[in-house]
């Protein structure tokens, strides 16, 4: 062991645990205001979402929609050749510009002054930071600490559990597989149906409950169900997994319905769990909520008075943006004034099927309970395109309204590009828009997002 121990001056104003999205946010932000940082990061720099989670998902789900251009391009008068994709291409290409994103992180730390301490961090206690690397260990006294530990997939214990994959293990399979089932209903059990069916694969997706995405519109739960049926996959719903073996022909997946299905995978994707194993929570006074997140107030701020901890640690909005605002959140109030704010309302989010889901503010459910009377405006439609493609595809577009303050309070999307549309939507949404000012704002047309401002009759309650 080396370096310094307890009771001696502080080696840095704040340590932050962790090189993820809320790390090297707060970090950066912090050493820019020429405050002493250090950061702990024991894997690759970026977290979840750079290395194994948004952006690698989304190159993958771009990956995929090439299926969907390649059979509507026909009805435009272009005939290719038979598609072929390479597997291997993408994953070399992928994991290039990932490596790509680390170094840009690395050089982001190291020009905002930010020293990096490469290995496992652990709390002594609520002001003492070790890090060990291989047989060493250092530790470092903090005037506070920032823990943005992140999360990790959590699997159920079932029989032939050590035959099942997580998301982490999704992007560099090995080989390609032609037979994939899909256990969940949640954002990553959609995307990762979505996108393997897009590439290729025969997709089953088991979900234990009623519809898939609980927690979401449930117009869109529906609407999307069977869109991602009509794009193939084979969506089977109040069905669980009972065991998994391994036979002649892969895997074997026994459900609780009696049914047996043979797979090359199994992607389990039921929830992410904090990562706190192993941090010394304990020794620095660290509580826990009932779901295993670090419990913080309203400054971010653990029952540990040095200790702050943001994103996915925290178990509550696990959303990549989420976790930048409340590092930002946290260097306002340490080393700034103190006037940032983050609300929790309003949050935007999008799950990449395909098509993609999208939503911001309130479900129908959530605002007659909040509200009482609501007014509901919905439609759906073949979009412009899919008149000469032939897709079958539709789009649903619904705004929930309370009726006293003609408030739009809900605004959700089942389409082509629904991420990048409802985002612009948000900042109307978050400004308090009624329905009047969306009917005075005139449309771009033709596009699908029209819609949302030309919507005049509302369903008949
Ligand atoms: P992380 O980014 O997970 O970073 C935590 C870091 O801490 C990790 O690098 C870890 O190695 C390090 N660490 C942990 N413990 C220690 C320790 N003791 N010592 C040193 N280092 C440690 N969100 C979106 O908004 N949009 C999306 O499209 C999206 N897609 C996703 C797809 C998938 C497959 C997954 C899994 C997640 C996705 N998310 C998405 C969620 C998003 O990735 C997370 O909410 C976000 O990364 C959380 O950031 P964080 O800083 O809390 O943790
Ligand atoms: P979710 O919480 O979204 O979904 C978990 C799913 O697994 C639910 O359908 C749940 O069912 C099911 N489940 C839980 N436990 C079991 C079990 N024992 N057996 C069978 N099914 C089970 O988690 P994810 O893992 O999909 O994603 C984690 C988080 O990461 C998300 O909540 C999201 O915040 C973030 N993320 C964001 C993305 C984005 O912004 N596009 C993309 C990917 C992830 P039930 O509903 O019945 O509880």
């Amino acid at each position: 062991m080396t370096g310094k121990g307890c009771g001696m001056d502080f080696d840095c104003d704040l340590f932050v645990i962790g090189g993820g999205s809320g790390g090297v946010r707060a970090a950066r932000m912090a050493a820019q205001r020429g405050v002493r940082v250090m950061l702990a990061e024991a894997a690759a720099l970026g977290g979840t979402c750079v290395n194994v989670g948004c952006i690698p998902k989304k190159l993958y789900s771009y990956a995929a929609h090439f299926a969907d251009d390649f059979r509507d391009a026909a009805g435009f008068g272009w005939d290719l050749a038979p598609a072929r994709f390479d597997w291997r291409r993408l994953k070399a290409n992928r994991a290039k510009e990932i490596a790509r994103l680390n170094g840009v992180y690395e050089g982001l730390l190291r020009d905002a002054g930010v020293e990096l301490q490469r290995g496992w961090a652990t709390l002594c206690d609520a002001n003492t930071v070790q890090v060990a690397t291989g047989d060493t260990a250092k530790r470092w006294r903090a005037r506070h600490v920032l823990v943005a530990a992140g999360g990790t997939p959590s699997v159920p214990h079932f029989p032939g559990r050590e035959h099942v994959l997580t998301s982490d293990q999704m992007f560099d399979l090995d080989p390609f597989p032609r037979r994939l089932v899909v256990v969940g209903g949640g954002y990553i059990a959609c995307e990762f149906a979505s996108i393997f069916n897009g590439l290729g694969a025969q997709v089953t997706q088991l979900y234990r409950g009623e519809q898939v995405l609980r927690g979401f519109d449930d117009d869109v739960r529906a609407f999307l169900a069977t869109e991602v049926r009509r794009h193939g996959v084979d969506l089977r719903l109040r069905v669980d997994v009972e065991a998994v073996d391994r036979s002649a022909d892969g895997l074997a997946v026994k459900l609780t319905n009696g049914e047996t299905l043979a797979a090359d995978a199994v992607l389990y994707a039921t929830g992410r769990v904090p990562n706190v194993a192993g941090l010394g929570l304990d020794a620095a006074g660290v509580q826990l909520s009932a779901h295993g997140g670090i419990v913080v107030d309203g400054d971010y701020r653990s029952s540990s008075a040095s200790v702050y901890a943001v994103g996915d640690v925290t178990a509550r909005l696990q959303l990549t943006p989420v976790a930048l605002a409340e590092a930002m959140v946290v260097v306002d109030r340490l080393f700034g004034g103190g006037e940032r704010d983050l609300s929790y309302e309003y949050v935007p989010t999008a799950v990449f099927t395909h098509p993609n889901a999208s939503t911001v503010g309130l479900t129908e459910l959530q605002a007659r309970e909040r509200f009482g009377a609501v007014r509901i405006f919905r439609t759906d439609f073949r979009a412009l395109k899919n008149t000469l493609s032939g897709s079958e595809e539709r789009t649903l577009m619904k705004l929930v309204v309370d009726a006293a303050s003609d408030r739009v309070v809900g605004l959700h999307m089942v389409g082509p590009d629904a991420g990048e549309i409802v985002q612009g939507f948000a900042v109307a949404m978050k400004a308090g828009a009624t329905k009047a000012q969306f009917d005075a704002t005139i449309g771009i047309h033709p596009t699908a997002a029209e819609e949302f401002v030309t919507m005049r009759e509302p369903v008949p309650s």
